[in-house]
């Protein structure tokens, strides 16, 4: 297995030297930030090696105390300081795209070890469970070889989970009762179908009796880490001690800067998402007044907007894909997408890797409906799976909601999305120029801004025939892209409450209860996260129309496409610095 690692590794520096040519700044970044800096990234922060498919540190387990902080806040000076030796202005593009990628990715995890601080208030932050279980689930190495791994792991959990217990101090209550969930979780990945496994697996009997010196203190230590923190729970409960989860205009506005990157402020896309649900309320309510003799013949529509979109929208949910045939319904519609991309010259396609549609793997189940699972840089295998949850474990009531939110029209919005010509064909189009740190480190904001601009541009093409009907069912998506900014804004800067965010959720975004409260408990866990479908949405979108008014009738979709595409995940904000409006002229 060892042996691959070298030749996926001079593989990967041979096509960077390519690039690499034109110049000596763009050769000494090629030095300094190749694959041997990424290999001393991933030794600093094995887990996310792990997560990112790079076992070779995968036996060290860091123990997150004092002396671990100051030392990679030292590493992170250090490499930033390397960085700033190099000018960006000498290299060429794709360089200096992974080079602002790089200082942006450093200084966020600066501002987060010395301002931000969720080392001190999130408990939820230690947690030993994903690296192992990818191990254990992850045959990149023979079994027994994965479970020496392992368990020389095993054997720093309980100094990592007493490094913890010294780091946490005025923790909010949320992210402690969350910590104290999902240490349960790490119990679960610690228990019974580990000793299953290695019982059977190739380990010695003296191996097997190291092996179980270390899990029981591992897990004891996950246990009292468990009956601290319900005990810290109390506490906080009757001295009101806690922090509040709200972290406030200053830090938002940061953290929003380092995350998003899209050029606009938190504030300013707050502002835009008020306007544009204003926008999507009114055009809706033109659709519904049009489709409304259609679906209710009989009845005189309500005079309230809102409950005239409502209810079409309810009405439209009734056509929908059995529970049977749902995975086929999808499988149907992707070359149909394809096809229509290509008739109407959106962008071109790659044949030579084609997404195969399939249901969600058990141990992937329960967190989405539908994802794209794409192979990391790392990965060698070549096939890009589009997981489609099946409705197997659903209760018929549970299949029934389920059908009705993915109906007919809104499923084609889903596709779109997530396949064609949504992450899938963006990741197609980043893989053509392979940058390791583009995709290791690339922008959630352009990611899934693309995804929700894809479904955008497919309706103006005039996919699906300009029915009315499905431009309503994309508005009442777009609206939870919109109402998602809205109240991460509203909640973490402006202090709003569970009935505000509740009432905007239902009321306005015509979503259903269970949704809206488990937005809410999202948006109470996380900060800005939620914003980054909206923000990328908008600022793609409005650069595209900046585009067009300065070009004119030159304005070329296509190009534009593709040469936006090509600068792999970078943040919107970089790529507009690195594109010149004639990139998106016509030849
Ligand atoms: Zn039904
Ligand atoms: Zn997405």
């Amino acid at each position: 297995m060892l042996k691959t690692w070298g030749w996926l590794l001079l593989l990967a520096a041979s096509s960077f030297t390519a690039t690499a040519a034109d110049g000596a700044a763009d050769a000494a970044f090629a030095r300094q930030f190749g694959d041997q800096f990424l290999d001393g990234y991933w030794r600093e922060n094995p887990e996310s090696g792990i997560a990112n498919g790079y076992y070779r540190h995968a036996d060290r387990l860091l123990v997150p105390d004092a002396g671990y902080r100051a030392h990679y806040r030292r590493y992170l000076e250090q490499t930033l300081a390397r960085l700033a030796a190099i000018d960006p202005k000498q290299l060429s593009e794709g360089p200096r795209a992974d080079w602002a990628i790089l200082k942006n990715r450093l200084e966020s995890e600066r501002w987060g070890l010395s301002r931000f601080k969720q080392w001190q208030w999130d408990p939820s932050l230690y947690n030993v469970a994903e690296p192992f279980a990818l191990l254990l689930n992850t045959p990149y190495a023979p079994e027994p070889q994965r479970l020496r791994t392992v368990m020389r792991r095993l054997g720093r959990v309980p100094a990592y989970y007493a490094a913890a217990r010294a780091a946490i101090s005025r923790p909010t209550r949320e992210h402690t009762q969350l910590a104290i969930q999902q240490s349960a979780g790490v119990l679960e990945v610690l228990g019974r179908g580990l000793e299953v496994q290695l019982a059977g697996s190739g380990l010695s009997a003296a191996e097997r009796t190291e092996f179980w010196a270390r899990l029981r203190p591992a897990r004891a230590a996950v246990q009292s880490y468990i009956d601290w923190l319900k005990a810290l729970d109390a506490q906080l409960a009757l001295d009101s001690s806690a922090r509040d989860f709200r972290i406030g205009e200053a830090l938002y506005e940061q953290k929003f800067a380092y995350d998003i990157q899209s050029g606009s402020s938190g504030k300013q896309l707050y502002e835009r998402a008020l306007v544009e649900k204003e926008r999507l309320h009114a055009r809706m309510a033109v659709l519904a007044d049009q489709l409304w003799p259609n679906y209710f013949p009989d009845r005189a529509p309500p005079a309230d907007r809102v409950a005239r979109i409502g209810s079409l929208i309810a009405r439209l949910a009734e056509r929908h894909s059995s529970r049977e045939g749902f995975v086929d319904e999808v499988k149907r519609q992707i070359p149909q997408l394809e096809a229509w991309v290509r008739e109407h010259d959106l962008l071109s396609l790659d044949a030579s890797r084609p997404l195969q549609v399939r249901e969600t793997p058990a141990y992937q189940r329960g967190l989405s409906i539908a994802s794209v699972n794409a192979p990391g840089p790392y990965d060698p295998t070549a096939n890009t799976y589009y997981n489609v949850a099946p409705l197997d474990d659903y209760t018929p009531e549970q299949a029934e909601s389920f059908l009705r939110e993915y109906n007919h029209w809104q499923l084609q919005v889903l596709n779109i999305h997530e396949a064609v010509p949504g992450h899938y064909v963006q990741l197609l189009h980043a893989n053509k120029s392979p940058s390791r740190i583009k995709t290791l480190f690339g922008n959630g904001a352009m990611v899934e801004g693309w995804a929700v601009y894809a479904e955008k541009m497919m309706l103006e093409s005039g996919w699906g025939g300009r029915e009315p009907e499905l431009e309503l069912l994309h508005g009442k998506w777009l609206l939870r892209v919109v109402s998602n900014t809205i109240i991460d804004y509203g909640i973490q800067v402006l202090g709003w409450s569970e009935q505000q965010v509740l009432d905007l959720i239902r009321n306005e975004a015509f979503q259903s209860e269970t949704e809206a409260r488990g937005k809410w408990r999202r948006a109470t866990l996380s900060q800005v996260q939620l914003t980054s479908y909206f923000a990328g949405y908008s600022a793609i979108y409005d650069y595209r129309e900046r585009l067009k008014a300065e070009l004119g009738p030159r304005f070329d979709l296509k190009r534009f496409h593709e040469r936006f595409l090509s600068f792999g995940s970078a943040p919107v904000a970089v790529i507009e610095s690195l594109m010149r409006p004639q990139d998106a002229a016509k030849p």
